[in-house]
């Protein structure tokens, strides 16, 4: 990307923060109708695809129309119509000027498959990164990146609920950037590189719905690396921003037996922790590759670590799916994880 595009970066961070706090505010009013299941199980409300909606029809009215990878599509609230409906009237309040055309067109442009090795500019939008967050009143986030020749370049993360509300910017090069939701200056964010002191407990990401297993899996993490573990609850990509803020040591997604994660769970975060000086990597400390379109098809974990953990964590990973005989990437290949 050329350095001429700090305008336009500019002008999609101040989107993202709108919408995040356009997202806040619906929460407050959001009906139970509003609350659906997807096709595949997973919950989904009017405010994620009206979200999507607004955001699509931003990006396409200021920078022209570009390939997009989206979570939403037809089916999220396709037959659900008094979701629909009230998806209708969020955007009537906060764009009068999209109505069912834009709403169609947004819900069909997010299904871009395949390599974005080719292709110099796609986003990657999650309107909602944990709608049982959202709907829970926990956490969740607003997600948008740029990949130019599937690498991040450039994302911009809502963030509500860390650190009293915050957006994180990040163009690749340039750092990662907090700043206030409701306002004001940005600070540049960088992980603290400090070791555990002996005995010094590691904080570690685990879901807020974490399950018996899952939580012995994460403590058993710390004891292998020689320190207690303290669990710090989060989901989404704000697992992620704990790391970044400095509420959390680590966090980590791990493939297992799936097909890969959704790369709009993750891409954006990726370059956010990486440029705030985070370890971001697989269990091979290869890269995580988001050039394979919807899935992170290539990587068993991605993990992000701050306090120099990276290396520990991720040969700790990589020993318990060899164990589990879900390793892929065991052989050892990739290229070597990138410091920030
Ligand atoms: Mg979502």
């Amino acid at each position: 990307m050329r350095s001429t595009d700090a305008a336009e970066f500019e002008s999609v961070a101040e989107l993202m923060r709108e919408a995040t706090l356009l997202a806040v505010a619906a929460r407050r009013e959001l009906p139970a109708h509003a609350i659906v299941q997807k096709p595949d199980g997973s919950l989904v409300t009017a405010v994620d695809v009206a979200l999507q909606v607004l955001i699509l029809n931003e990006l396409e009215q200021r920078f022209g129309a570009r390939p997009v990878i989206a979570e939403e599509d037809a089916d999220s609230i396709g037959g659900k119509e008094d979701a629909q409906a009230h998806c209708r009237a969020l955007l009537r309040q906060w764009r009068p000027g999209l109505g069912d055309r834009e709403i169609a067109r947004a819900l069909a442009c997010g299904g871009l498959e395949g390599s974005t090795r080719d292709l110099d500019a796609v986003w990657v939008l999650d309107p909602i990164d944990g709608t049982q967050g959202y709907v829970d009143g926990d956490h969740w986030c607003p997600c948008l990146a740029l990949l130019s020749r599937g690498e991040p370049v450039f994302a911009v993360n809502g963030h509500p609920s860390v650190l009293g509300g915050v957006l994180l910017v990040a163009e690749r090069g340039s750092g990662c950037w907090s700043r206030p939701l409701k306002g004001g200056d940005a600070k540049r964010a960088m992980v603290s590189q400090a070791p555990l002191t002996p005995g010094e407990p590691m904080r570690l990401v685990a879901p807020a719905r974490a399950t018996a297993s899952q939580i012995a899996a994460r403590r058993s993490v710390g004891e292998s690396i020689g320190h207690p573990c303290t669990l710090v609850h989060s989901d989404s990509q704000a697992k992620y921003a704990h790391v970044i803020a400095g509420l959390a040591d680590v966090a980590y997604s791990r493939r297992g037996n799936g097909p890969g994660k959704y790369v709009w769970d993750h891409a954006g975060a990726v370059l956010l922790a990486r440029e705030a000086g985070a370890w971001v990597g697989d269990t091979n400390e290869g890269e995580v590759d988001c050039s394979l379109g919807r899935r992170l098809g290539g990587n068993d974990a991605v993990i992000c670590a701050a306090r120099d953990l990276g290396p520990q964590v991720a040969a700790t990973l990589a020993e318990r799916d060899i164990a589990e005989g879900t390793s892929r990437n065991s052989a050892g290949h990739g290229e070597r994880a990138r410091h920030g």
